[in-house]
């Protein structure tokens, strides 16, 4: 990057502001993203959390943390009273209990090891911000960079050089590998640098798509786990039904016909035909209000929400 900074530092004034900005601002997310709250439930928010998250009762029921515990939870009339003795916190619907960070975080999407903070309800709009920004600079210094190398090949009147040098016309794939040895040759740090800047825009542009992917589903990367296994579970559960279906119908038929008791068995270990277990299993995603809506609940939290602001401390 400080090489980068340099180099645009050569061509233009502008390009040196423009690179401090786009460091500056890429420090900020990242500050941002790691020491933000990411939505923890305390016993002062709980119930904002509650009212804005109903649970689904497919891959969320009521539930309480084993973890976290609050001083004012009444179960009789659940709502909070005075103290009556410590309780542990109703775990609002998707939220989930970060073993390293020892909460609970509303809308919990993952523990990020390079943020060291969990990326929750408040703090994924900085994320995939941070993310994005990320690409821009790192396909901004690779493209910069290879102008500026593109620069010196012309500047240097390499192209010629080369043609006279080693006697070969001026084609692209005559001119190619020689060129590309010239760069490597000269340039190395900078080849290096721009190879570099290209691959981390690459891995987090594909870390970004699967974000964007679940905001616009209003999905988490918790859920997205959660979800394989309730489909997974749903889809053996039909299994078994569908077998334990076929295994009356054939017991049935077993005893109408009076074969011998031995083709029982066989009726126990045969699985069932398929079309009886293929019986679609339906993602049904209630937090999924359309595409406007979901962006709109990343950039404003529904716990920021006017309309949610009086349960607050309650
Ligand atoms: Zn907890
Ligand atoms: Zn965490």
């Amino acid at each position: 990057m400080a090489v980068m900074i340099l180099n645009a530092a050569r061509i233009s004034g502008h390009n040196w502001y423009f690179s401090v900005v786009a460091v500056g601002v890429g420090v900020v997310l990242f500050l941002l993203t790691s020491f933000s709250d990411p939505g923890t439930v305390t016993a002062e928010n709980v119930s904002q959390y509650l009212a804005a998250y109903p649970y689904d009762n497919i891959i969320y029921a009521e539930k309480e943390c084993s973890t976290c515990k609050i001083t004012k939870w009444c179960h009789n009339c659940s709502a909070f009273h005075s103290l009556i003795g410590v309780a542990l916190i109703c775990r609002p619907a998707r939220s989930k209990h970060c073993s390293i960070c020892d909460r609970c975080v509303a809308r919990f999407d993952h523990h990020c090891g390079w943020m060291n903070n969990c990326i929750g309800e408040k703090n994924t709009r900085y994320f995939i911000a941070f993310l994005l920004w990320h690409i821009l600079i790192c396909l901004y210094g690779a493209i910069f960079l290879g102008l500026i190398l593109a620069g010196q090949l012309k500047e240097r009147k390499v192209i010629y050089i080369l043609t006279v040098y080693y006697g070969i016309e001026n084609s692209f794939s005559g001119l190619f590998p020689h060129v590309v040895q010239w760069f490597l040759g000269s340039y190395n740090t900078q080849i290096l640098l721009t190879v570099f800047l290209v691959v981390v825009a690459m891995l987090l542009a594909g870390f970004f798509g699967y974000h964007v992917h679940l905001c616009l589903t209003n999905t988490t990367t918790n859920e997205t786990f959660k979800w394989q296994d309730y489909i997974s579970w749903k889809k053996k559960l039909n299994e078994a039904k569908a077998s334990a279906v076929a295994l009356k119908a054939s017991t049935h038929a077993v005893n109408r016909d009076g074969k011998s008791p031995l083709s029982k068995w066989k009726v126990c270990c045969r699985r069932a035909p398929p079309q009886q277990s293929e019986e679609e299993v339906i993602k049904n995603n209630v937090y999924d209000q359309g595409v406007v809506s979901n962006i709109y609940e990343i950039l404003v939290p529904l716990s920021e929400r006017r309309s949610l602001s009086h349960l607050k401390s309650l």
